[in-house]
């Protein structure tokens, strides 16, 4: 057969792929550099999954010095929804991704949308076609479910192959008069695997991997002229230069299927890095994280808690290689672009999606911040989330901040905060509006005296903090308390408690809490007017 007539038949209006391959020249890349795309369906929202499987080939192609492209893959157009591509493009632009090439700022290698690029897939298909490598199929939808049937009945396997494979021997006039007759055709890649011979493949997170060859023709273009997936993604990854494929590890069988087409073409093989799932415990299993189920892996889980996007982001570096956690946490000072992160230590089995984790990573990063950032960003987020809250956040800056700098800049930051609906939280006890209860577990057994005796005759907003100390041990004989903590412990039967059970009344009666930050910086921010209230408050509380 003259595979080139037969392509001229298939295809007479179509350029050449050295027209592509002048158009899209190999990038001049330094030594090293890598090229990666992250390459979605238009098929919804970015969530907990889609947000790591783009955030591997970021960290991946910027820690070399390369780019980071984003292709949309909408040639199964049944699957797309409205506005998929600006979700896609909003949310990861919302989680800081800097993306070097996408169809929002058309880098050289445009158009990144698949259905934009159906002519450069003819050429392509032509091209295979005029090697031999490639056939077109008349079979009607019918005949293939006969053959499945027939498969199913003999229990052979299921495809089109070998003896199956009908349209692989028409000649070249038998495929003229059907075009002739207007009949519609798929092209079909003509195998030339041996399902009974190995291949050995090296994925990069999988390691070395042992398959069957393929000895199936699929599909390369469908009757509408569009490619599946498998087809689209040889030609657009080389065309794009990308030099690292990652992707769903659910794509790794179909590898001996891939590297068959890569060969057809000749076209030197990327390396593919397999990624498995992200998973969740439940009870005892683990299973896929999903975004049906599982609340926690919509990405608005982290936007209306106020999970800040770098805390995400830092979790899913550990979700990335699992020694970035213990390396952030010796590392104080440094940031995501400074670890070295390797395919090789990936997870092969899918990485745990812990919630618990990424709010502990949360609370180290609220550690680190400056309350002034911290500040200004729970105004932000209020204004969107706590409008309430919001108005409380405007007209408290100077308190706020005081009480965000307790226990901050030193060498063990207090780590109370992993989100910013936390502040409030943490803060609430500060504003007689959000304060109107106290919510103890167990009434306690307080002397009420105390405090009115505390804060009119030894309390001064102005002492130090050692002085503001001894006076509270001052107080303690009075009332019956060790002013050390040595001497009751020593002789309990003599006291009624020590000089740390009259700062838990100081702090349970102003906070309502047993645990907060320093109680002398504390007490700072209440003005007298407050405190006095209070110990009203806490008063009737105690008798009611
Ligand atoms: N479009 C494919 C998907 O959404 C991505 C495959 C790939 O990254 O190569 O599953």
């Amino acid at each position: 057969m003259d595979y080139k007539k037969l392509a001229d038949l298939l295809f007479p209006n179509v350029e050449n792929i050295e027209y592509y391959l002048k158009k899209y020249p190999k990038r001049e890349k330094k030594e090293g550099e890598e090229i990666l795309r992250f390459a979605p369906s238009p098929t919804g929202f970015i969530h907990m999954g889609s947000l790591f499987a783009a955030f591997v080939p970021e960290i991946f192609s910027h820690q070399t010095g390369g780019k980071f492209i984003l292709r949309i893959e909408d040639t199964d157009q049944k699957r797309e929804i409205e506005n998929g591509i600006e979700n896609i493009i909003r949310d990861l632009k919302n989680y800081k991704f800097i993306i070097d090439e996408s169809p929002m700022n058309k880098g050289k290698y445009a158009p990144y949308i698949q259905t934009q690029r159906k002519d450069i897939y003819l050429s392509f298909a032509k091209y295979i076609v005029s090697k031999g490598r490639a056939y077109p199929c008349f079979c009607s939808e019918e005949e293939i479910q006969n053959m499945r049937s027939i498969q199913q009945q003999k229990k052979d396997r299921i495809g089109y192959y070998g003896q199956y494979a009908k349209c692989r021997n028409l000649t070249y006039e038998e495929i003229e008069s059907k075009i002739n007759n207007g009949e519609k055709f798929v092209i079909r890649l003509k195998s030339q695997g041996d399902f009974n011979k190995k291949i050995i493949f090296n994925d990069l997170v999988k390691g070395k991997m042992e398959f069957p060859e393929n000895d199936i023709d699929h599909i390369l273009l469908k009757s509408d002229g569009l490619p599946p997936y498998a087809f689209a993604h040889v030609v657009d990854d080389h065309l794009m230069d990308i030099t690292t494929i990652t992707r769903a590890d659910e794509y790794v069988s179909s590898i001996p299927y891939h590297l068959e087409i890569w060969q057809a073409f000749e076209f030197p093989v990327p390396r593919y890095a397999h990624i498995a799932p992200l998973t969740k415990k439940e009870g005892t299993t683990i299973r896929k994280l999903s975004k049906r189920k599982d609340p926690e892996a919509a990405v608005s889980y982290y936007s209306e808690l106020g999970i800040p996007v770098d805390a995400v982001r830092l979790y899913l570096a550990t979700l990335l290689n699992s020694d970035f956690e213990m390396w952030y946490m010796q590392n104080p000072d440094k940031t995501i672009k400074d670890f070295e992160f390797k395919f090789n230590k990936m997870s092969v089995g899918g990485s745990l999606f812990d919630l618990d984790k990424l709010i502990n990573i949360s609370k180290v990063y609220f550690s680190k911040k400056k309350a002034e950032d911290i500040y200004k960003e729970t105004l932000e987020y209020t204004s969107e989330y706590d409008k309430d809250f919001y108005e409380i956040v405007k007209n408290n800056k100077d308190k706020l901040i005081s009480f965000l700098n307790i226990e901050r800049n030193i060498p063990r930051p207090r780590k109370d905060i992993s989100c910013y609906s936390d502040v409030k939280k943490e803060t609430s006890y500060l504003f007689k509006e959000l304060f109107t209860e106290y919510q103890i577990e167990k009434k306690p057994f307080y002397d009420a005296n105390i405090l009115e005796d505390y804060f009119t005759n030894y309390y001064n907003v102005n002492d130090t903090k050692e002085i503001w100390f001894s006076k509270i041990k001052e107080l303690c004989p009075k009332y019956g308390y060790a002013s050390e903590t040595k001497d009751y412990k020593q002789s309990p039967e003599k006291y009624k408690g020590s000089v740390s059970d009259i700062c838990e009344i100081i702090r349970v009666a102003m906070t309502g809490r047993t645990m907060t930050p320093d109680l002398y910086e504390i007490l700072k921010l209440f003005t007298n007017d407050q405190i006095k209230d209070r110990i009203k408050m806490f008063n009737e509380y105690l008798t009611k």
